[in-house]
C-alpha cells in the first residue's frame, strides 16, 4: 500500500478516506470504529466512481452508523439523569429518578457487554427525562397558543417522533430528548397544530410557522440525525 494513493475528504461530518488498493478488485466501504469511513478500490479507479458509490450507500451507511455507534463514558443526557460511575462490577441502577450504571474500570469500554448495557442505561435515563419534560413542555406550549388535546402519552417508537390521533390524543418519542430544546418544540407544535388540522395541506404549515417560525430548518435537522 502507498500513502501517496490515498485522498481524504468530509461527507457530512463523516471523515472519509479512499484508499487505492493494488490488489482490490472492486469498490468496498468500511465503517470504522471511531466513525470514519474507509473506501478501498482498485488503482484504476476514478476516485469519482469510488465517490458515486459513497453517495449512492450513504443513508444506509448512516443508519448503520447510529447502530453501531459506540458510546463513551462521557455520555450525558439533557438533564444529567444519566450517571456513569467507576465500580468493581457491572451494574445499573435506579434511584430517585436517576439512573447509574457502573461499570469495571478494568474492562474495554467498547466491549459488547458495557455497549448494551449502557444503551439500555441511557434509554432508561431517556425515559424519565421524557417523562418529566415533554408533558409539562406540552401542557405550556397548548396554554400558551390556546390549543387543547385530550391524553398524551410517552412512547418509544421505531420511526415516528410524534403524533396525534382523531381524538387529539398525543404521542410523543421518548428519543425526542436527544435533540435540542427548539427542535422539541417544533414537534410538539406540530402535533398541537394537528388538533386543529390533521392534514399536511397548506393551511397546516401556515399555522405551524405562525408559532414556529424556522420551523422548516428545525424540520431538516430532525430528519438529519
Ligand atoms: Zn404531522
Amino acid at each position: 500500500m502507498n500513502k501517496s494513493y490515498t485522498k481524504e475528504e468530509t461527507i457530512d461530518d463523516f471523515n472519509i478516506k479512499y484508499k487505492k488498493h493494488i490488489f482490490s478488485k472492486s469498490i468496498k466501504v468500511t465503517l470504522k470504529n471511531d466513525s470514519s469511513i474507509l473506501v478501498t478500490m482498485p488503482v484504476f479507479c476514478p476516485y469519482k466512481t469510488a465517490k458515486d458509490f459513497l453517495l449512492k450507500n450513504f443513508e444506509k451507511i448512516q443508519n448503520f452508523n447510529f447502530n453501531k455507534n459506540f458510546l463513551t463514558p462521557n455520555l450525558k443526557t439533557k438533564f444529567d439523569t444519566l450517571k456513569i460511575v467507576k465500580s468493581n462490577n457491572l451494574k445499573i441502577q435506579t434511584l430517585k429518578n436517576i439512573v447509574y450504571f457502573y461499570y469495571p474500570e478494568n474492562k474495554d469500554f467498547n466491549s459488547k457487554e458495557i455497549q448494551e448495557n449502557l444503551k439500555e442505561a441511557y434509554k432508561k435515563a431517556l425515559k424519565i427525562e421524557a417523562k418529566n419534560y415533554l408533558p409539562q413542555r406540552l401542557n405550556y406550549l397548548a396554554k400558551k397558543y390556546n390549543f387543547s388535546f385530550n391524553k398524551i402519552a410517552i412512547k418509544n417508537q421505531k420511526t415516528r417522533f410524534g403524533s396525534c390521533s382523531f381524538q387529539n390524543n398525543i404521542n410523543l418519542n421518548i428519543k425526542l430528548m436527544e435533540y435540542d430544546f427548539e427542535i422539541i418544540d417544533y414537534v410538539l407544535i406540530h402535533e398541537l397544530v394537528h388538533t386543529k388540522i390533521k392534514n399536511h395541506s397548506q393551511n397546516f404549515w401556515l399555522e405551524v410557522e405562525k408559532y414556529c417560525p424556522n420551523y422548516k430548518e428545525l424540520r431538516k435537522k430532525l430528519k438529519q440525525k
